[in-house]
This record gives structure tokens, sequence and C-alpha cells, in this order.
């Protein structure tokens, strides 16, 4: 089973390209199934926190078309691949009653979670502190949500854990202290059985970034998810057609070095698991 669970559509305003081709793409690159996860918009939020930055998900109009267009398509190529109607969503901490009702109208197959800004600091988006140089304070707060979001209800898999070192100057001088919080994440989510994301984009970075394994966390993090005998769903983070399935290939030789040969699929937001490859 190759099955990618983060990919985006044109209804969040910032990826490019049909939904359909996103569609071929996924069939032409031998994927079994594709779940589409856009943004959720912030519309949910109350009126202090809305639309304060700027907000890179659907509004409320745009989510029925995406959730009817990807309907549609679901039909029209049951034969060719599983189609999977998800979302991704902010974690903003304390705004789950919120978020129900919006979540409920809607039957999604899987929500994943993910962390793009932390309020207690800016709502600003991460990418946005890539210039601070006292960088740990961030990160105790970054790994502090992760956890936090793994037990709210609309966390299938908590998407890229790997955002952070991404977008923010990596502490290395409290680089053990940045493995303790990965570890702790990771066995949260092995408490609550909750998935981990591998996300492609995570993985390329490391790849580029990371002089040695010592100091790559992303592998720390496979490690950790192996230990631990975690949940993963697979996701690309695709903004474009052409990134359905990125770095596919690696990341299963990847998993299956690490003895990590499993994924999670969701159906009405029920797991199943299913062999990788
Ligand atoms: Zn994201
Ligand atoms: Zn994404």
């Amino acid at each position: 089973m190759l099955a990618d669970y983060h990919v985006h559509t044109p209804y969040c305003g910032h990826a490019h390209g049909k939904v359909i081709q996103y569609v071929h793409s996924a069939i032409s690159s031998g994927l079994h199934e594709i779940g589409f996860s856009d943004h959720l918009g912030r519309y949910y939020l109350s009126k202090s926190q809305k639309r304060r930055y700027w907000d890179w998900g659907m509004d409320e109009k745009n989510i029925g078309r995406y959730y009817s267009e990807l309907s549609d398509l679901q039909e029209i190529f049951s034969k060719e691949i599983s189609i999977k109607i998800g979302l991704e969503v902010d974690y903003i901490e304390g705004a789950e009653e919120l978020l129900k009702p919006f979540i409920d109208s809607f039957k999604f197959d899987f929500i994943l979670c993910s962390i793009h800004c932390m309020p207690h600091f800016s709502w600003e988006h991460l990418s946005y502190f890539s210039k601070r140089t006292e960088t740990l304070p961030l990160y105790k707060e970054y790994f502090r949500l992760a956890r936090s979001a793994l037990h709210s209800p609309y966390c299938d898999s908590l998407a890229h854990l790997d955002f952070i070192w991404r977008n923010v100057s990596y502490p290395l001088s409290a680089h053990d202290n940045i493995l303790q919080e990965i570890a702790e994440t990771v066995y949260t989510a092995a408490q609550l059985n909750r998935c981990i994301e591998i996300n492609a984009n995570g993985y390329i970075w490391s790849r580029a970034h990371s002089s040695s394994e010592a100091f790559d966390p992303f592998m720390f993090l496979i490690d950790q998810i192996q230990l631990y005998n975690v949940p993963v769903t697979m996701g690309s983070d695709a903004h474009d057609p052409m990134m359905v399935g990125k770095a596919f290939e690696d990341l299963v030789a990847l998993l299956k070095s690490r003895n990590i040969c499993t994924v999670q699929l969701f159906s009405d937001r029920e797991p199943h698991s299913a062999e990788i490859g």
C-alpha cells in the first residue's frame, strides 16, 4: 500500500493546479490511495483570534466546494485509485469546542493536526521566526503544543513534527534537550495511539541539511517511532500536482530499513493499517 495522506488543493488559495491533476499524478506515481488534507481556515475561531494574520486555509464557502468536488472524484476514479477526504487543521490550544461543529458537518476520513503558529508568541507563521537567534523557548513551546495536540479529538495524525527545525534556527547547543522533547512527543503519541506523519519535506530537509546522523533530528524521530511502535501516515505535503508521492520510494526504503512496515489508513476517521509498499 502506497498512500499519500497529505495533499493540498487550490481551494486553500496557495496551491497550484486543478484537483483532478493531483489525482492523475497520484495514479501515474503508482499510489493506491490519495488523502486530500487541505488547510482549514481560521473562520471557526473566536472574533479576537481569527484573521489576525494571513489565513492560509479554506474559507467556509470553499470547504463545501472542496468536499463536494472530492466526493465526485471519489466516484469517478473509484476503479483507479482510492480517494480519501481529510483536512489539515492548525492546532489552536483550547479551540476544540469551536472546531467541533465545523468538522462534524462533513464526513471526513481523517484529520491531520499541525502547528504552524504558536499564539503565546505570535499568530504569525513559524517561518516569520527564521531570523531569531534565541530559539530554545520557541522549540520548547512547539513541542509542548505538539503533545497537547495529540490529546485533541481532531488529531488522527500529527503532521510534520519537523516543521519547527525547517523554519526556526536549530538550537544546536541544546541538542540533547531537543531530542528529549522529540522522544517525549513520540512517547505521548504511543500512549494515546495517535499517528505521527512521516513528511517528505522533513526527509528532504534532513538529507540536505544534516551533516551527520548524530545531528539529524529527522532520523532521531524515525528511531523513536520505531522504538515506541507508533503508527504512521505518510505525506508529501504537495501544493503542486507534480509533488504528489514526492520521495516516497526513498521514504519507503528508509521506513522498511527501520522495521516500520505498516502505514495507517483512515475511513470515516476509523484507522486501519496496511503493509507499506
Ligand atoms: Zn502544514
Ligand atoms: Zn500541508
